[in-house]
């Protein structure tokens, strides 16, 4: 059988977010190098770099020292084009829950395309929702239900090993189905969005917030194509235009349109709640 190919473990990403206590890291970076992993990814670190970070990571500083430092998660997540969050909690917010061998094919199978990450979040909290929105998918390590809450690291430990169980039981993956948008590319099609339904007035930019959350939840029970994302952006421009152009006449012929009710939208001859 020919060997796994080095490259897939290389294209897989271990973010951590928030990660209060220096030792967890460490901890996790020994975690990943023991399965062969390399690509730490720290999204605002309480503290770091830290001496007991070193001391965790024993013979993987090597990682500590190669980890990229994040201000945002968006950022660490910019150019992968999946990212699953990995959590002992089921949400509403991400539609899809793996276990973790199925995460692991998941994985492997677009880091194929290019970069990929698992997101683990903090150690009091847990990932945040707005965190979970950037995440396509959530894996939950079915862990006794009395007390299911890994260590950190514990849980890096788990998802690595099966990351690593089944890179070596293939040789080869099947192609991934689509070439699916990164996150800079989906990220920068939510501020589009944003800005494209504050200006219809469909959206309050003074509270965003839910809606767009449930936008978000939204697009991600399906995942994006590049070319969905140009599709849709092209949509939005559209109709960005309609209402300039829709304002350029009303302003030439002297006419100032009522106000929309905020909160509501005509919607051909029913009323559709906005923000709710
Ligand atoms: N109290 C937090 C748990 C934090 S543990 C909460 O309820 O969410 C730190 C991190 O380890 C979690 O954010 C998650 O990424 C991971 N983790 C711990 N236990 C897990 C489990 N059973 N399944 C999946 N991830 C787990």
């Amino acid at each position: 059988m020919t060997p796994a190919d080095p490259k897939l473990l290389a294209n897989i990403r271990i973010v951590l977010t928030r990660t209060s206590h220096p030792g967890n890291i460490g901890a996790a970076a020994r975690a990943m190098k023991t399965m062969g992993l390399s690509q730490l990814y720290l999204v605002e670190p309480a503290i770091f770099p830290n001496s007991q970070a070193d001391a965790m990571a024993a013979g993987s500083t090597d990682l500590l020292a190669q980890a990229r430092v994040c201000a945002t998660l968006a950022e660490a997540l910019a150019d992968t084009t999946l990212a699953l969050g990995v959590s002992a909690r089921r949400r509403d917010i991400v539609a899809e829950v793996l276990t973790p061998p199925e995460a692991a094919t998941r994985l492997l199978t677009e880091a194929q395309a290019g970069p990929v990450a698992l997101v683990f979040g903090n150690e009091t909290s847990g990932l945040s929702n707005e965190e979970l929105s950037l995440c396509q998918g959530l894996v939950t390590i079915a862990a006794n239900p009395d007390y299911s809450s890994l260590n950190l690291a514990a849980a890096v430990q788990v998802l690595s090993y099966e990351i690593r169980q089944a890179w070596l039981g293939h040789a080869s993956w099947p192609q991934p189905e689509m070439d699916a948008a990164t996150g800079d590319e989906i990220e920068k099609f939510y501020a589009h969005m944003e800005t494209a339904l504050a200006e219809l007035e469909f959206l309050n930019p003074g509270s965003p917030g839910k809606l767009m959350l449930k936008l978000r939840r939204l697009f991600a029970r399906t995942r994006l194509a590049k070319e969905e994302v140009n599709i849709l952006r092209g949509i939005l421009t559209a109709a960005q235009e309609a209402q300039q152009a829709a304002n350029r006449a009303q302003s030439c012929a002297g006419f100032s349109p009522p106000r929309r009710k905020p909160g509501t939208l005509q919607t051909g001859h029913r009323t559709a709640t906005r923000n709710s």
